[in-house]
C-alpha cells in the first residue's frame, strides 16, 4: 500500500536546494507500488514525475502541480561478472560492491552522484568512462502500456548525456544488469579511491549545485578551436569544447544574479551561493546563453532538466 503525502517541499531532495513544493508525493519501493502510484496519478489526472537523486535536477519555485514519485527500488545483487541493480541505488554503492568483488569498468564513475536510474537515462559519465560501457539489459516500465519492457544495449540508443529513456518520456528505468570483468581488486579498489579523492579536491562536491550545468557544445570556429588546443594542450574531439571554458572565455566566470553564482572554480557549475531561487538560476543561465551565442555564436544546450516550468 503506498503512502501518497501532499504538499511536499522538493528542494531538500535536490542538491541544488531549491525548488517549491509537489502536490502529491510518493516513495516506491517495488513495480507493484510504481504500478499503483500510476493509477493514482491516472484516476487523478495528474501529471508525474519521477525523482531519484535529485542531484541533475532545477525545481521550478512554483514547484509541481503533479505526483512526484520518488524512486526507492534499491537493491543490488551480484552473479560472476554481472551485478543486477535497481534503479534507485546509488551509483556510488555499485560502484563500491564491484570493487570489493574485483570488477572493474567503473571505477572512473566513482563520485559521480545519483543514483543508476538517473546516470541510465543520460548516460552519466566522468574521465572517458559513461555508463554505457557497462550496461547488458535495461528494464523500464512502459507507462502507456502499463507493462514492464526489456531493453538490450543496442536498444538503449545511449549517446553523450541521452538515452531512449530520456527521449521517451514514458518509459521509467526500474532495473538494469551490468556487465563487468574480473580483475585485480586492489588495483579497481586503489582506483576508485583515487577517483573519489580526485573529485573531491576540485571543491565542487560541497557545493549546492547540479553538476555541469550545459552540455560540451561544438563549434566550427577554426579559431576557438585552435585556442582552446594551445592552452590546454589537449585536442578538441569531434570539434567539441568544454561548456566551461567557453562561458570562461565569455567572461563570466563568477558571474552572479540573486543568489545564483557562476562558481569560480568551474564555469559550467552554477551555484546556489545563498539563498537562490529558481527564478535566480534561470535568469542566470539565459544570460549565459545569451552571452555566449551573441560573443561566439555557440548555442549552449542544458544537461541539467526542468520540473514545473
Ligand atoms: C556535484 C555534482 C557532480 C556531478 N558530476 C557528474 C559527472 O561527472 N558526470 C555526469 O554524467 N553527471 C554528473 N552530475 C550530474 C548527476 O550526478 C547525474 O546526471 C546523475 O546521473 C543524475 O542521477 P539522479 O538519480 O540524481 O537523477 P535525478 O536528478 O533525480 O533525475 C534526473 C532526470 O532523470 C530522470 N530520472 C531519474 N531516475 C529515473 C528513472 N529511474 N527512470 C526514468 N527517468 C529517471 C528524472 O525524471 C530527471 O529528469 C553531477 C552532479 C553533481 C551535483
Amino acid at each position: 500500500m503506498i503512502d501518497i503525502q501532499e504538499n511536499i517541499s522538493l528542494a531538500p531532495f535536490t542538491s541544488f536546494r531549491i525548488g517549491g513544493n509537489a502536490k502529491f508525493y510518493v516513495e516506491i519501493k517495488t513495480i507493484e507500488e510504481l504500478k499503483e502510484a500510476l493509477s493514482f496519478a491516472k484516476e487523478k489526472k495528474l501529471d508525474f514525475y519521477v525523482l531519484a537523486g535529485g542531484t541533475n535536477l532545477l525545481v521550478s519555485d512554483n514547484g509541481f502541480e503533479g505526483l512526484i514519485i520518488r524512486m526507492k527500488m534499491n537493491e543490488i545483487s551480484v552473479e560472476g561478472g554481472n551485478i543486477a541493480v535497481e534503479a534507485g541505488a546509488p551509483l556510488i554503492k555499485v560502484i563500491n560492491m564491484a570493487a570489493e568483488q574485483g570488477l572493474t569498468g567503473m571505477e572512473k564513475m566513482a563520485g559521480v552522484p545519483g543514483t543508476l536510474g538517473g546516470a541510465i537515462r543520460g548516460n552519466a559519465g566522468a574521465f572517458g568512462t559513461e555508463i554505457k560501457s557497462v550496461v547488458k539489459t535495461v528494464n523500464a516500465f512502459d507507462t502507456e502500456k502499463m507493462q514492464l519492457t526489456s531493453f538490450n544495449l543496442e536498444d538503449c540508443d545511449f549517446a553523450y548525456r541521452t538515452s531512449i529513456f530520456k527521449i521517451n518520456k514514458n518509459l521509467i528505468v526500474v532495473s538494469a544488469v551490468l556487465a563487468l570483468q574480473q580483475g585485480d581488486a586492489q588495483e579497481i579498489q586503489k582506483l576508485t579511491k583515487d577517483t573519489i579523492m580526485k573529485r573531491a579536491g576540485n571543491g565542487l562536491h560541497g557545493l549546492k549545485s547540479a553538476g555541469s550545468y550545459f552540455m560540451n557544445p561544438t563549434t566550427e570556429d577554426e579559431k576557438m578551436l585552435t585556442d582552446f588546443e594551445k592552452e590546454k594542450g589537449v585536442p578538441a574531439r569531434n570539434k567539441t569544447l568544454p561548456a566551461g571554458w567557453v562561458i570562461e572565455q565569455a567572461g563570466l566566470l563568477g558571474k552572479k544574479i540573486g543568489g545564483a553564482q557562476v562558481s569560480e572554480l568551474h564555469a559550467n557549475y552554477i551555484i546556489n551561493a545563498g539563498e537562490a531561487s529558481a527564478s535566480d538560476v534561470i535568469m542566470l543561465v539565459s544570460y549565459i546563453k545569451q552571452q555566449v551565442r551573441d560573443q561566439f555564436g555557440i548555442q549552449l544546450a542544458e544537461e541539467v532538466n526542468y520540473l514545473g516550468f
